[in-house]
């Protein structure tokens, strides 16, 4: 994409309501619009990434065997009377009246919606397990929405929901969300930790939240240094599950210092973001709703169930959050809106057009996802927007390229600069 076609604008000061760096940069690299509070314009570079994450995520489900699915957003309130939950949800349920003085409501989950679904599609055992998912927006009334896409109202999530035969088989599924998930955000660049949100499938309740550090994060988290210790050795998601929980986590008001049996020092206390969420709750919904499968011995029974979220479009937030510097934000590779950006410093410079032009036709070809920032603006101006919107590699074309047709690329994250020839830069960049 050449600049000149893109729309994008960037800013030097963000407003002072924004406090959090990631707010901040979202506004200042133009990522996000604030059409009205809590409710948010995707635009063209923001809606890059928000759509690289949501690939990831869809590609690491599909991969486990969930089965994509896309629901309403408008539900009806009778399904929620069934599950008993309309009542209780509260003011964060944005309650709609149809023409016809129906009661809608715009979904801030979807466990009765697909519960539903289940009951007219799920007829046996034969059928379980199931996993399906859905990437899609969510509203939910927040009392304070703060922080940008951080704490939204809408918000995109991705959210599914598994159907077993039993509590085993239920346990299983949960397990492989669970892995999935660690797999799915270091795929994004990021350091997942799997906090103990509820323990013991006795009862029905199973339940992790998945937190990035951060300074800015609303929970306050706690755990066993031993967890980034195998983290670095093994690769946490490598490591049985069982392995795991034996790794002292837990967040906010779940931490109690005088029991904890870790020493303080190797407890681990900081702040973290809540990307992710899942949950074992057995047959709440399937009881409630009356979903009810033939066994294998003939008799009807109700499915055991999970349902599994991750916060998409908050997900964009907590990679700033981790990925940024005093001059803007610096994209992990997996998730860029571009991959490699194109800056001349050589204005009104025939030749050096021409080798630009050249370079970005040929990385089009490669299938290169690049920007090339063809305006003719200063290159100080140029470097420091590249740097606020956080291309993670930059293709420089100064005075020395157009003697030699060398080019010097710069990591946006270390600094770190070498000086290329046009098929070594072609071949490199090919290969991020
Ligand atoms: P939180 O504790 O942050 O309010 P939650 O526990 O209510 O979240 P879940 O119902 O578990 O949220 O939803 C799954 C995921 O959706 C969360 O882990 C989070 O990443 C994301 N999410 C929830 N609420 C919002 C919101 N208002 N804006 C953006 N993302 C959200
Ligand atoms: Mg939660």
């Amino acid at each position: 994409m050449k600049i000149s076609d893109f729309f994008i604008q960037t800013f030097r000061e963000a407003p002072a309501e924004a406090q959090v760096i990631s707010h901040r940069l979202m506004l200042r690299s133009g990522l996000i619009y604030q059409t009205c509070n809590g409710i948010y314009t995707w635009m063209p570079l923001g809606l890059k990434v928000l759509s690289k994450i949501e690939a990831i995520i869809a590609y690491e489900q599909n991969k486990i065997g969930c089965n994509r699915i896309l629901m309403p957003t408008i539900q009806p309130a009778n399904f929620w009377i069934e599950s008993g939950r309309y009542n209780d949800y509260g003011k964060e349920m944005l309650r709609i009246k149809d023409r016809h003085d129906k009661d809608l409501l715009y979904g801030p989950t979807h466990e009765e919606v697909v519960t539903d679904l289940a009951r007219r599609f799920i007829k046996s055992y034969r059928q379980l397990p199931t996993i399906f998912y859905q990437i899609s927006w969510k509203f939910r009334d927040e009392i304070r929405p703060r922080f940008g896409v951080m704490r939204g109202r809408e918000f995109l999530m991705k959210d599914g929901y598994s159907f077993d035969i039993d509590q085993k088989s239920a346990i299983n599924s949960y397990k492989k969300i669970f892995f999935s998930y660690l797999k799915t955000f270091k795929r994004i660049g990021l350091k997942p930790i799997p906090i103990c949100a509820a323990s013991g499938a006795i009862g029905g309740n199973l339940s992790h939240e998945f937190h990035i550090e951060a300074k800015t994060g609303e929970s306050e988290i706690f755990y066993d240094y031993t967890y980034d210790e195998i983290d670095a050795q093994k690769g946490i998601e490598n490591v049985a599950f069982e392995e795991i929980e034996k790794i002292y986590t837990a967040a906010d008001e779940k931490h109690n210092s005088t029991t904890c049996k870790v020493p303080p020092t190797r407890l681990k206390s900081s702040r973290g973001i809540e990307v992710g969420h899942i949950f074992y709750f057995g047959r709440k919904y399937s009881e409630s709703m009356n979903l009810v499968v033939a066994g294998k011995d003939g008799h009807p029974f109700f499915p055991e169930m999970g349902s599994y979220g991750i916060g998409v479009s908050r997900l964009v937030a907590a990679v700033i959050e981790a990925n940024h510097d005093e001059y803007g934000i610096i994209w992990p590779d997996a998730v860029a809106p571009f991959k490699v950006v194109i800056i001349t410093t050589q204005n009104n410079n025939e030749q050096a057009d021409t080798l630009a032009e050249r370079l970005y036709q040929k990385l089009l070809s490669a299938n290169v996802d690049v920007l090339f920032d063809n305006r003719s603006e200063r290159a100080g101006v140029k470097f420091s927007d590249m740097d606020l919107i956080g291309i993670p590699h930059q293709i420089i074309i100064g005075a020395e390229s157009v003697k030699n047709g060398n080019f010097e690329w710069k990591e946006r994250r270390s600094g770190i600069r070498s000086n290329l020839t046009f098929d070594e830069t072609v071949s490199r960049a090919a290969g991020i």
